[in-house]
C-alpha cells in the first residue's frame, strides 16, 4: 500500500501549501536514488507543522489557507452560514404586479417612474463593480480561510444581486443600453462609482502586496471604503426608494427582492465591518490618528456623493420622500458606520427620518417565502444513492 512516507513532494509555493507529508516526528526517508551520472539536486522541503490557531491572521497571515480549521474567526464562519440560510434567487420572486403598474400609463408618475430608472441605473452595475473588487482584489489579500470562506459566499450573493437588478429590468421591459450605461451617462452616479474605482484598483493591481504599513493601510482603506461607503451607505438611498415604493403597494415584486438584497448587504458591510475591526486588533500600528481622520473625510465625502445622487433621483420629492430627509437618513448612517469601526461620528445628534428600515434589514425567515424556499432546497438538492 503506498505510504505518504513513500514519496517526498516537492514544495508548492506558489499556491502557498506545505508539502504533502504527514507530521510523525520520524525522520523523512531519502528521495529515491538517481543514477550515478546525474546527481540528484537537493530537494529542499520545509518542515512540516500542522496549522495552529494562533499562527492564523486576517492579512499577512503564514498559515495554509486551505485549511479551514481549526476555527480562529468563528464569526466568519457563523455568517457564511447566515448567508447560506438566506439563500434566494430573483425568479422566485413574482413580477407580474409590476409589470402590470409599468404597461399602465396611471400606474406610476413620471416622477416614480424616473425614480425607478436612476434607481436601476446605479444597482445594475454596482455589485459587478463589488463582486469584482471581492474575486480580483480582496479575497488573495485575506489569509483566513474562514473570512476567504464568506467571501466566496459573498461573491456569489453579489452575482445573484446583479441577476435580480437585470431580472427587473427585463421583466418591465425597460431600455437595457439606458439602464445598464448610466454609470457612464449620468453625472451622480458615475461620480459615486468614479469615487470607487481607485480603491478598486488598488487591491487588483497585481504588484499590489500587503505587508508593510503604508500598503497594510492601502488594504484597510479599501476594505472600509467598500463595506462602510459602498455597501453600507451608497446602496441606502436607493434602498429606500424601492422599499418605499412597496409600502405604497406600488412595485411589491421589486420591493421584495431589494428586501432581500437589503438583508444580504447588511450582512456584506457587517462581515466588513468585522473584518476591518479584526486587523484593526491584530495590527494596531496601522490606526493612527491621521489615518483615522482620513478615514472619516472619506466617509465625508461619501455622504455628499450620496446626496447628490438623492438629489438627483427625486428633483421634486417623490412618495412623500425628497432629498433633505435623504440628508438627515445618510448623516445617521454614517455615523453608525464611524461608531462600527471606532471613529467620532462625523454628524453629531443626526436621526433617523425612516425607522421602518431597521424593520426591512431585519427581515425574518418566518417569511412565507423563505420556508417555502428551506423546504425545497433541502428536498430538491438531496442526493440519493440508491
Ligand atoms: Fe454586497
Amino acid at each position: 500500500m503506498l505510504q505518504f512516507e513513500d514519496a517526498l513532494m516537492p514544495p508548492l509555493p506558489t499556491l502557498g501549501l506545505q508539502p504533502a507529508v504527514p507530521n510523525t516526528g520520524r525522520a523523512a526517508p531519502a528521495p529515491h536514488p538517481a543514477p550515478v551520472s546525474a546527481p540528484a539536486p537537493a530537494v529542499h522541503v520545509e518542515p512540516f507543522s500542522r496549522v495552529r490557531v494562533e499562527d492564523k491572521r486576517v492579512i499577512n497571515g503564514t498559515a495554509d489557507v486551505n485549511q479551514l480549521v481549526p476555527f480562529k474567526y468563528k464569526w466568519a464562519w457563523e455568517k457564511y452560514l447566515s448567508g447560506c440560510a438566506n439563500h434566494w434567487m430573483p425568479q422566485e420572486v413574482n413580477m407580474s404586479r409590476d409589470i402590470a403598474t409599468w404597461k399602465d400609463p396611471h400606474g406610476l408618475t413620471d416622477d416614480e417612474r424616473l425614480l425607478v430608472k436612476r434607481n436601476l441605473g446605479f444597482f445594475v452595475t454596482a455589485d459587478s463593480l463589488a463582486a469584482n473588487n471581492i474575486v480580483l482584489g480582496t479575497y488573495r489579500h485575506i489569509t483566513a480561510p474562514e473570512c476567504r470562506q464568506y467571501l466566496l459566499r459573498q461573491a456569489f450573493e453579489e452575482a445573484i444581486h446583479t441577476h435580480a437588478y437585470q431580472y427587473i429590468v427585463e421583466s418591465l421591459g425597460l431600455d437595457e443600453g439606458e439602464i445598464f450605461n448610466a454609470y457612464h451617462e449620468v453625472a451622480s452616479i458615475r461620480d459615486k462609482d468614479q469615487f470607487l474605482i481607485p480603491f478598486i484598483e488598488t487591491l487588483t493591481d497585481p504588484q499590489f502586496e500587503t505587508g508593510t504599513p503604508e500598503n497594510d493601510r492601502k488594504l484597510l482603506k479599501s476594505l472600509i471604503v467598500f463595506s462602510c461607503i459602498m455597501e453600507g451607505l451608497f446602496f441606502y438611498v436607493g434602498f429606500v426608494q424601492i422599499l418605499a415604493l412597496g409600502r405604497q403597494n406600488k412595485m411589491t415584486g421589486a420591493a421584495e427582492q431589494y428586501q432581500y438584497i437589503l438583508r444580504d448587504e447588511s450582512m456584506h458591510c457587517s462581515f466588513g465591518v468585522d473584518l476591518v475591526n479584526t486587523i484593526k486588533l491584530e495590527n494596531p500600528h496601522l490606526w493612527t490618528p491621521e489615518f483615522r481622520e482620513e478615514i472619516r473625510a472619506l466617509i465625508q465625502t461619501g455622504v455628499e456623493l450620496e446626496y447628490r445622487y438623492a438629489e438627483d433621483t427625486m428633483p421634486r420629492g417623490v412618495l412623500g420622500l425628497n432629498a433633505p430627509m435623504f440628508k438627515e437618513y445618510l448623516r445617521f448612517v454614517a455615523n453608525r458606520r464611524c461608531q462600527q469601526i471606532g471613529l467620532d461620528p462625523l454628524f453629531p445628534g443626526a436621526s433617523n427620518p425612516f425607522p421602518w428600515m431597521a424593520e426591512m434589514i431585519d427581515l425574518k425567515k418566518e417569511k412565507n417565502f423563505f420556508e417555502t424556499r428551506v423546504i425545497d432546497y433541502q428536498t430538491g438538492g438531496a442526493l440519493s444513492w440508491d
